[in-house]
């Protein structure tokens, strides 16, 4: 009886069409996406360590700001100095690279929810 009342409900197929249809939305944002790289840019200001310097007493007198990419390979941290002018670029880079990671997250749970319906859909149009 129930397995009658599965086969005949069209709410699976209409659900299975809402995920559907959200899939192709976010996949979409694919289409978005700029350059991208993992990893965070770090502003630092940096004391050069002589004595007699103003930043050696001053905060405010430290040199820089020198930026750095900095992200992991096998668990060690990874430091890449960059120039003012590439700053910008890795920091819009690595922004690109987070919201993807956040879309593929998105992507790959309603991918879940997709493959659970289909397959209860396959099994009861082939009910044994
Ligand atoms: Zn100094």
């Amino acid at each position: 009886m129930s397995r009658i009342h599965s086969l005949h409900s069209p709410q699976p197929h209409a659900r299975l069409a809402k995920h559907a249809q959200r899939f192709q939305e976010l996949k979409r944002g694919l289409d978005q996406l700029e350059y991208f790289c993992k990893g965070t840019v770090l502003k630092r200001m940096t004391k050069c360590g002589k004595a007699y310097c103003a930043c050696a007493s001053d905060p405010t007198k430290r040199h820089g700001p020198y930026f750095e990419l900095t992200y992991k390979v096998d668990a060690k941290t990874v430091n890449v100095r960059l120039s003012p002018e590439a700053a910008p670029l890795y920091q819009a880079a690595s922004l690109q690279f987070r919201q993807l990671k956040v879309l593929l997250v998105r992507l790959e749970k309603l991918s879940q929810t997709i493959l659970r319906l289909q397959a209860k859909l396959a099994q009861s149009r082939h009910p044994d």
